[in-house]
């Protein structure tokens, strides 16, 4: 198991971690890599890094949960950073061919930032086998 950290800057934010996955991917293998954000108010998504609609990602997911009105808040004062992270999940999938994530030419692996500023940690494990050899 491998792990990478992630500073974000703002409450709400998006953050392109492709190259800190790839990196945690050892050379020669054919596998399934998984990656988890290890908390409960930020996700990985897998989408396109344009700066516009990461901006849209942001507004779409403030817009679907409104800020304030959960019961959550009365001990903690962020359920919308819960729920806007639950919409998209805590981890991702994505087949390794030959130690490289085998993602779509305009496919990235973003972390989302639901209740930031923070430190996050993504722990990255690859399943498989020596590229070439028999399952
Ligand atoms: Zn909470």
């Amino acid at each position: 198991m491998d792990r990478f950290t992630v500073e974000t800057e703002d409450r709400l934010s998006t953050v392109d971690v492709t190259a800190e996955l790839e990196a945690a991917i050892p050379e020669g293998v054919d596998g399934v890599c998984t990656a988890l954000a290890k908390h409960t108010t930020a996700a990985l998504t897998v989408n396109e890094a344009e700066s516009r609609l990461l901006g849209d990602v942001e507004t779409f997911l403030s817009d679907l949960v409104p800020d304030s009105g959960w019961d959550h808040d009365r001990i903690d004062d962020n359920a919308d950073s819960h729920l806007r992270a639950g919409v998209l999940g805590p981890s991702v999938s994505v087949p390794v061919a030959d130690g490289e994530l085998a993602l779509g030419t305009w496919q990235s692996v973003i972390l989302v930032e639901c209740d930031g500023p923070r430190t996050r940690e993504v722990v990255v494990e690859v399943a498989g086998s020596a590229t070439g050899s028999e399952p």
